[in-house]
Parts: C-alpha cells; sequence; structure tokens
C-alpha cells in the first residue's frame, strides 16, 4: 500500500481543548459580561525561579561572545546537565550514571520518539491516559491493549488478567487526567509482571516533583527495574518549564526488549531526530537543581497544591466524589448522577461560568468525570472552587443548586474515593 501512514485514520480527531475552546467562546459570545475562570488549565503559571531565570540569561550572553558561543549541542545533552540529572537521581537513592540520562526538549517528545523503537508489539495503557501514548502508538501500527482507571482500582490498573505474554506498558505516575499516584507496592507488582512476561515499562514520571517527600519518584526505586523498565522526566511542571522546554530520559544499560539492549536503538533514534537542546535552556535547567533552584521551584509546586487543597475542600464540603489533589496538580471528579462529562461541562459553563475539562477526552472510560487543574492563579482557583462547589456560605446555596440540578443527594455523600493511592 502507498499513500500516507494509515495509523492516521486509527486517531480520533484532537477535539478535546478545541471544543472546549469553541464552547467557551460561544458562551462568550452570548454572554459578553460574564467573566469566564477556568479550572481546566493544563498549563504552569508561576514564573520562573529567578535562579533559572538567571542563569538562562548569562548563558545568552555568554553564547554572545567569541569564546562563549556554542553551535549544536551534544545529541543527548551537554555533560554538566546530564550530571545534575543523575546527581538528582543519587540524592534518593536511585542510582543511574550520567551517560543513561538523555536530555531532550520535552517528555512529549520523548513519549513520541519512544514508540519508533518497537515492531510488532502490544502496547498495554491506562485507560484514561495522557493521549501521546496513544496516538503515537497507533500512529506506529501498534496494538493498544486498555487498562480501565476505575474506582473499583483505585484508578490505578494493575497487571491482574494481563496475559503474561510481553508488552509495552506506559505508566504515569502521579498521573494525568487521574491525579493519583502508585505507591511501592503497586510499582513493584508491575516491575514483577515486566520481569515475568518479557515486557518494557515505560515510566513518565513528569509529575514526580509533587510527590514532595513522599512516594516512589522514580520506577528505578523498585528493585530489578534496571532490566525492564525506561524512564521520562520533565522540568515542565517541576520548574515551570512548560514555554522554556527541557526534559529527559533514562535508558538503563541493561534494559533490554525482545532480548536486545535498547540503549544504543535510543541513541540511534534520537541522534536521528533531535539535534539537542539550547545551551541556555540547558544552564537554566541545571540551575533548577540547584539548592537555590530546587528551594524556589519546591515552593512552587507547594503553591500548586495549596490550590489542590482549595479546591478539595470545596468538593469534600459538597459531598462530590473525587481523588486526587494530594500528590498532583490535577483532581479526578466524578459528574453527579451519572450524567456525561460533556454535560456537566456544559452545566459548569452555563450555571457558574467555571471551565473543566471533560474526562472522555482522554479516554473512554473518562466518561462521567471531568479533570479539575490546580495550576491557576490562588485567586481565580479560590473563586472558581466557590461558584462550583461552594466555599462560603453566600456561595454555598449557590452549589446547592447546581448539585440538586443533577439529583446529587447531599446527604448521604461521604466519599469513598477520596485519598485512595496505591
Ligand atoms: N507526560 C505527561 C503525563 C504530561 O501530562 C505532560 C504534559 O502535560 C507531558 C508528559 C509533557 O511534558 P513536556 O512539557 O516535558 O513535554
Amino acid at each position: 500500500m502507498g499513500g500516507v501512514n494509515h495509523g492516521f485514520e486509527r486517531l480520533t480527531a484532537q477535539y478535546l481543548f478545541r471544543e472546549v475552546a469553541k464552547r467557551r467562546a460561544a458562551y462568550e459570545t452570548g454572554h459578553p459580561a460574564d467573566e469566564i475562570l477556568s479550572l481546566g488549565i493544563g498549563d504552569v503559571t508561576r514564573p520562573l525561579a529567578p535562579p533559572v531565570s538567571a542563569a538562562m540569561a548569562a548563558a545568552a550572553r555568554e553564547m554572545a561572545t567569541r569564546e562563549g558561543f556554542r553551535g549544536y549541542p551534544p545529541a543527548f545533552g551537554y555533560d554538566f546537565l546530564r550530571a545534575a540529572i543523575a546527581a538528582r537521581y543519587a540524592a534518593r537513592g536511585v542510582s543511574v550514571t550520567p551517560e543513561e540520562v538523555y536530555v531532550s526538549d520535552g517528555a512529549k517528545t520523548d513519549a513520541a520518539t519512544l514508540a519508533h523503537l518497537f515492531g510488532d508489539v502490544t502496547v498495554a495503557l491506562p485507560d484514561p491516559t495522557y493521549p501521546v501514548y496513544r496516538d503515537a502508538h497507533l500512529l506506529a501500527g501498534h496494538r493498544l491493549r486498555l487498562l480501565p482507571a476505575t474506582a473499583e482500582n483505585g484508578f490505578l490498573p494493575t497487571p491482574d488478567g494481563l496475559p503474561r505474554t510481553p508488552h509495552v506498558v506506559c505508566l504515569t505516575s502521579p498521573g494525568n487526567p487521574i491525579g493519583v499516584a502508585y505507591d511501592r507496592a503497586g510499582l513493584t507488582e508491575w516491575v514483577d509482571f515486566a520481569r515475568g512476561s518479557g515486557s518494557l515499562l515505560v515510566f513518565d514520571a513528569a509529575y514526580e516533583a509533587f510527590l514532595g517527600d513522599t512516594g516512589v519518584h522514580s520506577i528505578f526505586e523498585i528493585p530489578g527495574s534496571r532490566g525492564c523498565a525506561v524512564e521520562l522526566g520533565s522540568f515542565s511542571k517541576s520548574a515551570g518549564f512548560t514555554g522554556v522546554r527541557c526534559a529527559w530520559s533514562i535508558f538503563p544499560r541493561e534494559v533490554t526488549f525482545d532480548g536486545v539492549p535498547l540503549a544504543p536503538l535510543w541513541e540511534r533514534l534520537k541522534s536521528m531526530a533531535s539535534n539537542g537542546v539550547a545551551y541556555p535552556v540547558q544552564c537554566a535547567a541545571a540551575a533548577a537543581l540547584t539548592p537555590a533552584g530546587l528551594a524556589a521551584t519546591e515552593k512552587n509546586v507547594r503553591y500548586y497544591l495549596a490550590n489542590a487543597r482549595l479546591i478539595s475542600r470545596a468538593l469534600r464540603g459538597a459531598g462530590v466524589p473525587y481523588v486526587g489533589g494530594e500528590v498532583s496538580p490535577y483532581l479526578w471528579v466524578r459528574c453527579p448522577d451519572g450524567i456525561s462529562s460533556w454535560e456537566w461541562f456544559d452545566r459548569c459553563l452555563v450555571l457558574r461560568q467555571v471551565i473543566v475539562t471533560p474526562g472522555v477526552g482522554f479516554g473512554d472510560a473518562g466518561e462521567g468525570y471531568v479533570r479539575l487543574s490546580a495550576l491557576g492563579r490562588r485567586e481565580i482557583v479560590r473563586r472558581a472552587a466557590a461558584r462550583l462547589f461552594g466555599g462560603d456560605t453566600r456561595e454555598k446555596a449557590q452549589s446547592s443548586s447546581l448539585m440538586v440540578s443533577y439529583g446529587i443527594k447531599m446527604k448521604n455523600k461521604r466519599l469513598k474515593m477520596t485519598g485512595r493511592s496505591r
């Protein structure tokens, strides 16, 4: 067969955020005086930490000198940044050499590029998931086996029921859109499955900074994982680099799939697909890992988590079932009384002028949920949560009417779902 990649026919239209924008614009046209608040934002809003921007500026000035000018960066990252990332792992007791660290312009780039490593494989993916994993593997012609993330499994699928055959398993922890994280036992189960079945774990740790001093930050904290796992990390959410662009992957020397060492293939692939990351960006990333950089960036993460607590409090007060928001900027919220994600989106927009993200946009199993994000500015988050779920007495009456209009019973509403983590 000639022509274009027929994998495109397997992709669903990229409609989620476009449709959200369309419905918002339609509402705004009809109600120009209304102020719309958003809990739908998936981007950071806090400014770069001063040590980070200072390092970027100094590197830019260095590039303007004869001695300091640099052309193409090394394909896998400057040694200073690879070493700084490895040192960050070492600080958590994880042994990774600088040569196993590959710098990139984004975990999204790595997640998509990774699909080219594999031939005729089956990819196991939580549903809902960060959409890049689904799309990249569909485009590469791989088979997908979806693992529904449901209230029954605490929104953290296990290998139970998966055939003991080689899979590429893509896990994100803490998750997006579902803001819960696997614990050590849950990840050990996955590593045991991978070792026993000849599978590979692709572990996306883009949100690990939100774990603070708790939880499992890296798959390589789990014994036996070096032979069966690779990891993606990112400065996007930890240091506010969504607009700066810097991330990394870890390919241990001993990791294999189908009997083939993967690191040499990854090096071949990355050398083909990228010319590296700008020097000032890598200097900024290294600055984010210094003690001063970490102190400043961790402050931003704590700010988002405080936002998440505001939303949690409002949800609990209104008796709305949800998970997440403890080790993640995202909360995964059940729509009232069995209505669909988009129906609740519309109600939130029309009745409360608040934007939420319909869960079904992340996969079929996300139907009946919405994702709320705590990445916005404190005042906006506070007001949006109060508008939706009540935060003071005046707003409470309003929020009750929103819930009751969906048939939520305000009594007998204690949540089974809160705080589950495994
Ligand atoms: N992985 C997950 C799970 C994400 O949610 C995101 C961004 O939202 C990314 C990766 C992208 O990270 P980056 O900005 O490094 O490309």
